[in-house]
This record gives C-alpha cells, sequence and structure tokens, in this order.
C-alpha cells in the first residue's frame, strides 16, 4: 500500500483494508463509512482521500495567538516525555514537524531539534523562524546530524499527529525502529476513537476527515508497538492544551462527573482534569 499523510504525502485511492492496518484483526464496517477491527478497536475512515501537503494542503503557517498555545502544548508533551529522559539524550527528531513547536519545546531539555515535514511552504516559513535543521522531506535517518561524535549519544523520535494520515502506519514507525538505538525513546500521539468527542460527536467530529485514515485506541497504540519491537514505558490521554487548561472545562467536567473528576485531579502527574476525561488524543511513549 502506498504511504501518505503529512509526514509522507503520496497520491493514494481510497482506503479499502482488508484487515486492520496496524494489528492485521478482522474488522467490521460500521455507519457505512467506517470499518472497526475486533481485536484493537482500531476506526478505519472508508472515505480518505489522498491530501498532498507538499504545496501546504490545509496546513498554513500559523498566527501568534495559535502559536502560542502550540508552544503549550509542546511543553506539555514534552512533560510526559521528560521522566524518562536521560543525560544521554542529545537529539531530538521531530517527524510531522509542522509549525516547530516541538522543535523548541525540546530546547528547554538540552536537546538538539531536528524536523522533518513534507509540508515545503511550512518548513520554508520555519527555516526564517528557527536556525535547526528542517528538512522538507520524508523521514530519513541519514540526514540526522550527527553533532555528537559519541556514540552512545542517545535520540527521542516523534510522531505527533502523524501516523493517523497513514495507510500504512507500521511501515513509517518500522523505519523509526530501525533508526532508534538501544535507550532512544519515541513519542506517538493519535486522536482516539474512544474520546468524549468521538463519543458525542460521532462522524461529525472534525478530527473525523478525508485526511485522516484512521481513529486510533490505546490498545492499537499496545498492537503497534508490540509490532515493531518496542516497550510501552508510558501511556495515557490527553487533549489540546487550551482545553485542557480551560477552568469552564474543568468545572463542567467537576459538576458532571464528580468522582471521576476529583480521582483526576488527585492523580500526581501533568495530566489534567480534562486530559483524562474528555481523553481526546491518546499518547504512548516506547524504547
Ligand atoms: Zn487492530
Amino acid at each position: 500500500m502506498p504511504v501518505r499523510g503529512k509526514a509522507e504525502a503520496v497520491p493514494s485511492v481510497s482506503l479499502r483494508p482488508e484487515t486492520c492496518i496496524v494489528c492485521g484483526g478482522a474488522l467490521e464496517p460500521e455507519a457505512g463509512v467506517a470499518a472497526r477491527c475486533r481485536r484493537c478497536g482500531l476506526l478505519h475512515n472508508l472515505g480518505t482521500h489522498a491530501l498532498d501537503y507538499r504545496d501546504g494542503g490545509g496546513q498554513a503557517a500559523p498566527d501568534a495567538g495559535k502559536m502560542h498555545w502550540r508552544l503549550v502544548n509542546a511543553r506539555r508533551r514534552f512533560a510526559l516525555i521528560a521522566p524518562f529522559l536521560r543525560p544521554s539524550h542529545r537529539t531530538f527528531v521531530d517527524i510531522g514537524c509542522g509549525s516547530g513547536e516541538m522543535l523548541i519545546a525540546a530546547r528547554a531539555y538540552g536537546l538538539a531539534p531536528v524536523g522533518f515535514d513534507t509540508n515545503r511552504p511550512l518548513i520554508a516559513w520555519l527555516r526564517t523562524r528557527i536556525d535547526e535543521p528542517v528538512f522538507d522531506t520524508p523521514f530519513d535517518a541519514l540526514l540526522i546530524p550527527d553533532r555528537e561524535q559519541d556514540a552512545g549519544a542517545g535520540r527521542v523520535f516523534s510522531l505527533a499527529h502523524v501516523i493517523e494520515h497513514l495507510d500504512a502506519p507500521l511501515e513509517l514507525v518500522s523505519r523509526v525502529r530501525a533508526a532508534m538505538r538501544p535507550g532512544d525513546l519515541l513519542f506517538i500521539e493519535v486522536p482516539l476513537a474512544t474520546g468524549r468527542s468521538f463519543r458525542t460527536l460521532g462522524y461529525r467530529w472534525n478530527m473525523w476527515n478525508p485526511e485522516h485514515v484512521a481513529l486510533y485506541t490505546l490498545p492499537a497504540l499496545d498492537a503497534l508497538a508490540e509490532r515493531v519491537g518496542l516497550r510501552v514505558l508510558s501511556r495515557g490521554t490527553r487533549i489540546f492544551a487550551r482545553g485542557s487548561h480551560s477552568g469552564s472545562t474543568r468545572l463542567a467536567l467537576l459538576g458532571r462527573q464528580p468522582v471521576a473528576a476529583l480521582r483526576a485531579a488527585l492523580a500526581r502527574d501533568h495530566l489534567s482534569i480534562a486530559d483524562r476525561l474528555i481523553a481526546d488524543y491518546g499518547f504512548v511513549v516506547l524504547a
């Protein structure tokens, strides 16, 4: 199957998988527009069409307000990776780096950032803003600069909101896996079919769109890790930082689900009540 998406845009035809594109499980048709994996729950979108991001696609350069929240969001993602960072980690490789907020956030951890994104106008814009290596090509491990001559230097890879664009996610994740050395990390974040937005809005949710080949589940992320031979160090749910910080959302959740909200508030980590209870995105940290 051809590969397409934010990081790997190649024209493709509508998705008609015979088995789950992540775990190989049997599929069950749903609502005439989707097919759900009986084993891992991955929800395949049968109405996808190729979107070529090379000339921009839907991903335009953000204004200052958008960029502010994207940076806050990137910092919150790094807080999820941070417990697993070691002094030997020197490089951060963001595949599908978009407007570059993860690259900027990486610097606070002493990581030298490298970005890949096939969206050429966005990479051209990014190059005017940051002085770091960013490539307007699909991921290629050979392009990662070996700034640290120390063979023990580790790398952290990220695929945030990339693999839901791919009809062969295992192909890209396997290539990243092949580039990983012992001790390297891989962070993956995806929209979920199990979050509150999909449960309430269903196929009207804006994450259900022709660019998204699938909505994931946490078991699907586990299956993906297993198929490429990586260990799950951490997994969880979250939402975009703006909603995650919202006081009115927090109050609404406390009113609607007081016990679950209080339990979420007591958890000692970087996830908010909204991250846990709305749970529209799923993430894993793999090694
Ligand atoms: Zn599956």
